[in-house]
This record gives structure tokens, C-alpha cells and sequence, in this order.
């Protein structure tokens, strides 16, 4: 569970250049900055992970690429204290980038080998969400409501019963699409059953499936 000079170097590159693509929020600049991706990674890929770039972790899915993950969280407006539901665990990089910010996380995987493994790597790492198995599809409504809601899996639609989890002045970041090009389209909610939308730009998200496997 080494972090190296080399990896902090790779690190400071890496914001350098989410920076060039549009990055502008210091505070999420920094928390990219200070979280060990290599750690997120297997051993193969760690000569990559400092790349922006998406990597398999397993199970057919993949961490985002640190931009994406950078633009998500720009989106979504984390505030110290806000209570997140991220939808998607995958290794646990993105949960460990809103710790980072100061939010208190609450995620979910469907794909239990997923689960397993970031619930053993977070803590050890110094990062402590509550993590969760299950269908994001369904929330976690004995803990609504959340201040922000994050889906880092490509959705059909804006998925109701999360909207329902989610504070009113809340926002809601989602990829929604086909499985081929989503609209990341970030969701504020107005009312109890009224919302704002906006789109912003095209991304590829491996798809957010029902029930858990
Ligand atoms: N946030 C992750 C990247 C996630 S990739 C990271 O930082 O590494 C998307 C993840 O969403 C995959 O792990 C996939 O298994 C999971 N997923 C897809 N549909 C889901 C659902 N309905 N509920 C929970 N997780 C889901």
C-alpha cells in the first residue's frame, strides 16, 4: 500500500492535465490530487493508472477515467458534511474523491466481488463510506435523503425512486443514455415532485443494471 514520490509526481501530471480539459474547481483539482489511484487498481494496470484513462477492475466493469470523475463531482457541488449516494461503487475511487472533499458517503454495488474488495481496500486506505449491496435502482430509503446523489453507471432515465431520496435544493448527477453515448445530465430538485434539468456534454458509462448479481 505504497504511495511513492513517483506516484505523486504521476498524480500532480494527471491534475495538470484534467486541468487543461476544462477542470476548474480547485477543491475537486485538489481531492484528485491527494487520492492513491494505484491502490484502486490491480497490480497489472498500476504503470497506468495515472493516465486519464478508464482501466478494467474486474467483473466487466471499470474505474472512470479520472476526468470524468473530476467532471462528475465538479457537477454535483460537494459541500462539507453533504450526505452522498453514490450509485456504483466499482473499486471505490470515486467515494474516496468525495471523503476527500468532506462529504459522508453512502454507496452501492450490485456486483458483490466489487463490494467485497472496496469494503476491504477503503478502510485500510484511510477512507470509511458506508458501503452497501445491492440494486441503486431502489436507493437506500432508510437513510434518505441525501443532499447530493451520484450515478457512476449509464441509466435509461432518471431513475424515480432516487429522486424521491433526494433533499429538495438536492442534485442529482447522471449519465443517461444507450449503452453506446450517455448525456451527463445533472438534476436539481426544486420541489417535492417538481426538478430542473440541464445536460452537459457526452460520456460512456458501462450500464447501470437491475438486481445484483
Ligand atoms: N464509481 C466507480 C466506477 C464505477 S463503474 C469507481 O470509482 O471505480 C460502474 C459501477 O456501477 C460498476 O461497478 C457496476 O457494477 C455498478 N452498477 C451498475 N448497475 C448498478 C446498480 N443497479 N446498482 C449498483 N451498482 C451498479
Amino acid at each position: 500500500m505504497e504511495d511513492t514520490y513517483l506516484h505523486k509526481g504521476l498524480r500532480k501530471k494527471l491534475v495538470e492535465e484534467i486541468k487543461q480539459k476544462g477542470i476548474k474547481d480547485q477543491k475537486v483539482l485538489d481531492a484528485i490530487g491527494k487520492v492513491p489511484r494505484h491502490l484502486f487498481m490491480d497490480s497489472s494496470f498500476t504503470k497506468f493508472a495515472y493516465k486519464d484513462q478508464a482501466f478494467p477492475i474486474g467483473s466487466g466493469q471499470t474505474i472512470s477515467q479520472p476526468y470524468t470523475v473530476a467532471f462528475q463531482t465538479e457537477l454535483l457541488e460537494v459541500k462539507k458534511m453533504d450526505k452522498i449516494l453514490e450509485i456504483g461503487t466499482g473499486s471505490g475511487y470515486q467515494a474516496a474523491v468525495l471523503i476527500e472533499l468532506g462529504a459522508k458517503v453512502y454507496t452501492i454495488e450490485r456486483q458483490k466481488k466489487l463490494m467485497l474488495k472496496a469494503k476491504a481496500l477503503l478502510p485500510k486506505i484511510g477512507y470509511n463510506p458506508h458501503i452497501f449491496y445491492g440494486d441503486g435502482y431502489s436507493g437506500l430509503p432508510s437513510y434518505s435523503k441525501f443532499d447530493k446523489i451520484l450515478i457512476t453507471a449509464a441509466a435509461p432515465d432518471i431513475p424515480e425512486k432516487l429522486l424521491e431520496q433526494l433533499e429538495i435544493g438536492g442534485r442529482m448527477v447522471v449519465p443517461i443514455g444507450s449503452s453506446y453515448s450517455q448525456t451527463m445530465t445533472l438534476v436539481v430538485k426544486t420541489g417535492e415532485s417538481d426538478y430542473k434539468k440541464s445536460e452537459h456534454g457526452y460520456f460512456v458509462f458501462v450500464p447501470m443494471l437491475k438486481g445484483k448479481v
